[in-house]
């Protein structure tokens, strides 16, 4: 445990963008504060200022394919906290990540990327191909697997239909509050076939899906975005690590 006063400590004041959806930024803010609980004990607490966006409206944004309006809203956003006193920004999904360029040209503090993250945590335990569960975007596009595929990890993702289910899950469950048994066991089916083309791991690639898959449930090791991303936000606040 790191032993400090608050004076000492100096810790850097986290801006949380949420509400991508709202049930996995409550994650965020418990795994954050946890965290800095366990290193620095005592009363302490993690410093987070949070601007939590209406997500009808960013999902309306990315059925439309405007990108560019999200970015100028999550831009407008980062801009709130810098000015609220943030050090550095965290984005609370995985899917809006494809906007990072477009935010980060915006505001003059840094942005700790989700796959950045979780690409540190598959190469610390030798993981070299990754079974990549998300949006259908995060599983689509390029944005998202190239930060891993950069460090040298093989991504595997499910086949169209399989896309698809995992897809309306996210949004028409999870991102609603539903936890559905039926949907585990179809989540479960999916990792499983993904276990069987050679994935070592599974990515919990959007920041809901912890709320349904876990260790025990999971026929592959987990890597929960939302743990990693607000684990490392966590130490780099508390003055371990780095962006
Ligand atoms: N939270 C999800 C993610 O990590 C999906 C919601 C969104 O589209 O932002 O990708």
């Amino acid at each position: 445990m790191l032993r400090c006063s608050v004076s000492m400590c100096n810790m850097k004041t986290i801006g949380l963008i949420g509400g991508m959806s709202w049930e996995s930024t409550v994650t965020y803010y418990r795994v954050i504060n946890e965290t800095v609980s366990r290193m620095l004990g005592g009363l302490h607490s993690a410093k987070i200022v949070m601007y939590s966006v209406d997500f009808a409206e960013i999902e309306e944004c990315q059925a439309n394919g405007d990108w560019a309006k999200s970015a100028e809203i999550l831009s407008a956003a980062a801009q709130s906290l810098r000015t609220a006193g943030a050090d550095f920004i965290v984005i609370c999904t995985n899917t809006m990540h494809k906007v990072v360029p477009e935010i980060s040209s915006t505001v003059d503090i840094p942005i700790m990327h989700i796959a950045d993250a979780t690409a540190e945590a598959l190469l610390a335990d030798g993981v070299k191909t990754a079974a990549l569960l998300g949006t259908k975007y995060t599983m689509r596009q390029d944005f998202y697997k190239e930060h891993l595929t950069e460090r040298g990890i093989d991504v595997l993702v499910p086949d169209d239909g399989d896309i698809e289910t995992v897809n309306r899950v996210i949004y028409d469950e999870l991102c609603r509050g539903v936890i559905s048994p039926v949907s585990r066991a179809e989540y479960v089916h999916i990792i499983g076939k993904l276990k069987e083309r050679g994935a070592e791991a599974v990515i919990l690639g959007c920041t809901e899906i912890g709320l349904l898959i876990d260790e025990q449930s999971s026929p592959l090791p987990v890597y929960d975005t939302t743990v990693i991303h607000a684990e490392k936000a966590a130490k780099y606040a508390a003055g371990t690590g780095e962006i």
